[in-house]
């Protein structure tokens, strides 16, 4: 980055600091993950100078040969690892994918069912901030307060109640697998399509370790940045029926001109996830969420379903007495990176609830195996028994620091 460092030394150092920061410390972030080398320097490309609004062989500008092949090479790649009739690859990300898909099938003040956001749903499926929540009708489905996990018979009678248009079958804080060939006959009943909105789980699905919505589904969406282990964008997958209307919705619907940069670079991580490596990565991701699991469950932990069945977990810490916030600072001072979350029926407030969250997704990426895993479960415990102890922190930070050491994460071996 020497023509970075010369021109805007403010900027560099942040990166380079920024770079330290991910080699150095745990990343438990559910949502987040350490891409390829490849994966970055098609990000980083010239392909960012192009601008190509339109579709393949259909675009309004000219000089589009290399930028229709990319978008091309995106599409295909993506359609084999799915299995789907169609793929937009040019939502700018999770959020506007979902604007989307509104757009092509509701009107204003049509009716949704999503899971609840207080209950792990995302803000993009009807919370009142949203623009979901403010020009649709939104109704939302719980988990159960024992179980924390979702009654399908009460979904049910609620969807017949309600009767959406879309039905969201999605979250971005459950640690369950969620039935989808009931949420389908639920939406069949209703007479609503059924939206997957898989953006936590779709690397999982691409290899092979989880269920695939595919074949339920009306439509899918999905971030490309989380499990996937691509760029920073997202994709809207379809049956062919709704091809055109999910295209038209994107552009010009939504959005002006697709981030072509973005774009190679989830074609490039099509190609890495349609290979034995990626599948073995997604088993491994598994492996590693149920090993942190099963630790923290050994040492007194209340694990929000009692634990996982994909790459994150829930932790109501109301037994810890300790709040979601404060346990968060505490492990981020000792190299831990996780965020605060709500609980079902969190009696606390968003900002500092009872919960936290976290995900193997990222660690898995830089080589953690069921050791280490096991290890994490112990410093966490640690911290978080010893929250006001900084010296605790301290050492443990220092601890995290040199397992990292010896486990650069892709594009940062330098750093070693
Ligand atoms: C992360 C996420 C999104 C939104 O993605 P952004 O890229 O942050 O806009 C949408 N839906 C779900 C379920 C998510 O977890």
């Amino acid at each position: 980055m020497k023509h970075l460092k010369q021109q805007d030394p403010e900027i560099y150092e942040c990166i380079q600091l920024e770079e330290l920061r991910q080699h150095e410390k745990v990343r438990l972030i559910a949502s987040e993950n350490y891409v390829s080398a490849a994966v970055m320097e098609a990000t980083g490309s010239v392909l960012t100078n192009k601008y190509s609004e339109g579709y393949v062989g259909k675009r309004y500008y000219e000089g589009q040969q290399l930028i229709d092949r990319v978008e091309a090479l995106a599409i295909e790649r993506a359609k084999t690892v799915f299995g789907v009739d169609h793929v937009n690859v040019q939502p700018y990300s999770g959020s506007p994918a979902n604007l989307s898909v509104f757009l092509a099938f509701l009107n204003p003040g049509d009716t949704i069912l999503g899971m609840a956001l207080p209950h792990g749903g995302h803000l993009t499926h009807g919370a009142k901030v949203s623009i979901s929540g403010k020009y649709f009708h939104a109704e939302f489905y719980s988990l159960e307060r024992e179980s924390g996990q979702l009654d399908y018979d009460k979904l049910r009678s609620q969807a017949l109640s309600c009767r959406p248009k879309i039905l969201i079958a999605g979250y971005s804080a459950y640690p369950r697998i969620l039935d989808f060939e009931r949420f389908r006959a639920i939406a069949d009943e209703c007479g609503a399509l059924l939206l997957v909105d898989m953006a936590h789980f779709a690397g999982l699905v691409a290899g092979g370790v989880h269920p695939s919505p595919v074949p339920y589904a009306d439509v899918l969406t999905t971030t490309t940045h989380k499990t996937l282990r691509g760029p920073r964008g997202a994709m809207i997958m379809c049956k062919a029926e709704h091809a055109a209307a999910i295209d038209k919705a994107v552009f010009p619907g939504t959005q002006g001109g697709p981030h072509n940069h973005t774009t190679a670079a989830i074609a490039v991580a099509m190609k890495e996830a349609g290979t034995d490596a990626f599948k073995q990565y997604a088993a491994q991701i598994l492996r590693n969420a149920k090993t942190l699991a099963d630790t923290l469950i050994s040492r007194g932990f209340n694990l929000v379903t009692g634990g996982t069945e994909n790459h994150l977990m829930l932790i109501d810490l109301t037994n810890k007495g300790i709040s979601g916030k404060t346990a968060a600072q505490a492990l981020d001072n000792a190299g831990l990176v996780l965020n605060c979350n709500a609980v079902p029926f969190d009696t606390r407030k968003p900002f500092d609830p009872s919960g936290i969250r976290m995900g193997s997704a990222a660690v898995t990426s830089r080589g953690f195996k069921e050791a280490q895993m096991e290890q994490i479960g112990v410093w966490i415990d640690t911290v978080i028994q010893n929250h006001t102890d900084t010296a605790v922190q301290a050492r443990v930070a220092a601890e995290v620091k040199e397992l990292c050491s010896t486990f650069p994460a892709p594009g940062l071996e330098h750093l070693v």
